[in-house]
């Protein structure tokens, strides 16, 4: 059962709001033992929007939240909520609620208490503390499940606890750490679904991040992808899908073939094919790549095949039932051919 079923979907009440919207303007931080984990990223969250950071594994994505959340102090840069300074402001006070992805409640508090504990230390009157309580927790539906300890609640039941604990502050940026990733493949889809619906209907700002590319292009409303410190490409995820900026990108979002263009007869440099774009047989003009095949990954509805092409690896991708012959030929159309520099950045067309 999932939460869109109560909620009327989608209701963007929210205006686009300059108040809610986030600048991170030169950020750089370093660690004590001389780690760089974001080397100057400037980055724009709009107002009532989702921004979702992706990247590989220590690439600063948890950084830069903990930054916009006041977890972390920059070593250089700035942050701004709408007008506001908030780089040195108190986490509590600056108007960003951070979700994170273990759920950190505290096991001795019921779920009640666990939400209601923000507004404890903001000292906020016991009438309107049960008030905000019972609104977030209606919201997110389990109103039945706010005397249980965290023990007693499933990995989904626990998240939107986390989740109900940040909105109560009503915050005007809400900040989330993958906190998806501890769930079921099942759930996750569910949870995912229900928290951009969520967002939809309260309007507030929202940035998520996440290595997840499905996630990520489910949820963005700007798509973020970070490279070790750095912000790689951003802009919208089909954009950003269909123009990856380079390699990197390329091959982090939809998993791209990479093939060394000169060995296949082209100027110095990489192209790069989705498998999904490769089109069985020869084509006159086209790009034709021809090998044996070396093996096969069954997904489920489609079946991954992997072929020889000289000294390189494609992928294609085939209908599950259909017959993979021992050698395979197929040709690219030209406007589904990317290329990449020697430097691995895109030539022709960029959004
Ligand atoms: P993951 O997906 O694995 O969580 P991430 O993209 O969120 O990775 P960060 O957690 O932001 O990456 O870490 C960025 C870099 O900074 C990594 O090299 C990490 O080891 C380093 N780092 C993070 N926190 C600290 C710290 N407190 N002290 C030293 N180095 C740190």
């Amino acid at each position: 059962m999932t939460m869109t079923e109560n909620i009327t979907l989608p209701t963007n009440t929210a205006q686009p709001d300059r108040a809610a919207e986030v600048q991170c303007t030169g950020i750089i931080k370093s660690f004590a033992d001389g780690t760089v984990a974001l080397r100057k990223v400037d980055l724009h969250c709009p107002s009532g929007a989702i921004t979702v950071l992706l990247g590989p594994s220590g690439c600063g994505k948890t950084t830069l939240l903990r930054c916009i959340a006041g977890l972390e102090t920059p070593t250089e840069g700035d942050i701004r909520l709408g007008d506001r300074d908030i780089t040195q402001s108190d986490p509590r006070r600056r108007g960003v609620a951070m979700v994170f992805q273990n759920y950190g409640l505290y096991p001795n508090k019921t779920a009640f208490g666990n939400i209601e504990y923000p507004l404890r230390r903001a000292r906020v009157p016991k009438d309107e503390r049960r008030e905000r309580v019972a609104r977030v927790a209606e919201l997110l539906r389990i109103t039945h499940l706010l005397d249980r300890k965290p023990v007693q609640l499933s990995g989904g039941q626990k998240q939107r606890v986390g989740i109900g604990r940040a909105l109560v502050r009503e915050p005007a940026v809400l900040v989330m750490d993958e906190p998806l990733s501890s769930l079921d493949a099942e759930l996750r889809v569910s949870m995912r679904n229900e928290l951009r619906a969520l967002q939809r209907k309260l309007g507030t700002t929202m940035v998520y991040v996440t290595h997840d590319q499905t996630e990520a292009l489910g949820l963005a409303d700007q798509l973020v992808v970070l490279r070790d410190g750095r912000i790689e490409q951003s802009g919208n995820p089909e954009e950003v899908f269909a123009y990856p900026a380079s390699t990197f990108v390329a091959g982090f979002l939809g998993a791209m073939n990479l093939l060394d263009a000169q060995p296949l007869g082209l100027p110095p440099g990489t192209i790069g094919i989705r498998p999904e774009d490769l089109v069985p047989g020869h084509s006159a003009g086209a790009l034709t790549l021809t090998g044996p095949v070396i093996d096969t990954d069954l997904t489920g509805t489609e079946r991954i095949v992997h072929f020889r092409c000289g000294q390189q690896t494609v992928r294609m991708r085939v209908r599950a039932g259909d017959l993979v012959p021992t050698d395979i030929t197929v040709h690219a159309p030209a406007d589904r051919i990317h290329r990449f520099d020697l430097e691995g950045n895109r030539i022709g067309v960029r959004r």
